[in-house]
């Protein structure tokens, strides 16, 4: 393998800003069928034409990624890991070659790049892989040549060198990477919805746009059930001061802008989201040492959520996809332990609350007034979350908003 020069990720902070590159990164349904790709390749043309050095990442087109995983079990009950990654890393270069395809017809140079040929380095965990290096040379190459790079998302080589993906959701942290590896004046997430809202507006119908939310918060609300993106494509952002910019694909309106905290977000609103999950994995273990229980999990890559002691049992929040991995962990300790079934998990979230008193009682009476019983309340400077009964969930979520008033006006923020 031949050696390279490239600078390792710590360094990235440090990236020269290179004026006008943009990262722009296109959701499943951007992508979705040959049209939408023709009218991405004229976006990205277009932002070519207005003067920007444009690096695009692109996900698998639709379903394509949960079509690749039904087929890996429809041949094999336990696909190997590694193989997996082979399989399903394959959506998102169909996406690039196709798109490439499309901006060459409309008269302008492109090329699409896998992850590893776009210097994207994780390590060797298949299936989740974290990325630790960008060696982003033949991009700046094809930059300098005038093209537009198309980067597969979700996926890179390993310090193994193997293919390997970066979890569900995973473009959104390629695009993050490069953009920071890149010096990007930003980084443009465009997908079917407007941008971040206060609550699921199919949910809530009288959900609005957020202008502007700080990362802390996207975190918060990334890591409690808002699917607009990936959990650790936020936390990258905000380790290396990547502006993300949430929009539509379909109009040409600004979304939501996620950046530092500044005064507005603190003054405008006290409350920014109302956020849900439906299906929480809770756990309730007794008989077993604390040290040992989490070290066991954290040995089998789960990473607990909410922690909670009541007398001599231990409950724990565990992400429902990590159920298997969480339950062979349970299992090999001396405890006794069960799941707690049917409860889902309403989050408030806003930076507002670190300076205005009040939220607490706001949020339980309105639940008392709801009779809604909340269990494991957990809460941060600007979050507090409580596990409900299932059915529950939907209307807490709904009467919260209300109670937050974030169907008003001045629940918008400002941003400039
Ligand atoms: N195609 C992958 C997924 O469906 C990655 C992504 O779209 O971000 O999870
Ligand atoms: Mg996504």
């Amino acid at each position: 393998m031949a050696t390279t020069q490239f600078e390792p990720l710590p360094d990235l902070a440090a990236a020269e800003p290179s004026l006008g590159t943009l990262v722009m990164k296109f959701g499943g349904t951007s992508v979705g069928d040959p049209q939408k790709l023709k009218d991405v390749a004229r976006r990205l043309v277009d932002a070519r034409a207005a003067g920007n050095r444009v690096v695009a990442v692109l996900s698998a087109m639709g379903d394509t990624t949960d079509d690749l995983v039904r087929l890996a079990y429809e041949v094999s009950p336990l696909p190997k890991p590694r193989e997996l990654d082979m399989l399903i890393s394959v959506g998102e270069r169909i996406s690039c070659a196709l798109a490439a395809m499309a901006i060459h017809d409309l008269g302008a140079e492109a090329i699409s790049l896998t992850g590893s040929q776009a210097g994207i380095v994780t390590d060797t965990v298949h299936g989740r892989a974290k990325i630790v290096d960008v060696r982003a040379r033949r991009i700046h190459e094809a930059l300098d040549q005038d093209r537009i790079v198309l980067v597969a998302g979700f996926q890179g080589v390993s310090t193994d060198f193997d293919i390997t993906t970066l979890g569900r959701g995973g473009s959104d942290t390629t695009a993050v990477a490069l953009a920071a590896a890149l010096g990007a004046d930003a980084c443009e997430i465009y997908t079917d919805v407007d941008g971040v809202f206060t609550a699921d507006p199919r949910l809530v119908p009288g959900a609005r746009k957020l202008h502007a939310v700080s990362y802390e918060e996207m975190l918060e609300m990334a890591a409690s059930g808002a699917k607009v993106l990936a959990l650790r494509s936020v936390e990258f952002a905000r380790n290396h001061g990547v502006k993300l910019h949430v929009r539509s694909t379909f109009t040409g309106e600004e979304g939501t802008w996620i950046t530092e905290e500044d005064e507005r977000m603190l003054e405008k609103a006290m409350i920014s989201g109302v956020t849900h999950t439906l299906e929480e994995a809770v756990y309730r273990v007794s008989g077993t040492d604390r040290a040992d229980l989490f070290d066991a999990l954290a040995d089998a890559s789960v990473s607990v959520d909410t922690i909670i002691q009541t007398g001599d049992d231990i409950v724990f929040s565990a992400p429902v996809e990590d159920r298997a991995a969480t339950e062979a962990a349970l299992g090999g300790l001396d405890s006794n332990w069960e799941e707690r079934a049917h409860l889902g998990k309403v989050s408030v979230i806003g930076a507002g609350m670190k300076s205005h008193p009040g939220i607490a009682a706001r949020t339980f009476q309105t639940l008392r007034d709801l009779g809604v019983e909340p269990d494991l309340v957990a809460t941060s400077p600007i979050k507090i979350a409580f596990y409900v009964s299932q059915r529950d969930v939907e209307r807490t979520v709904i009467a919260l908003h209300e109670a937050f008033e974030l169907s008003s006006v001045e629940a918008e923020r400002a941003h400039g």
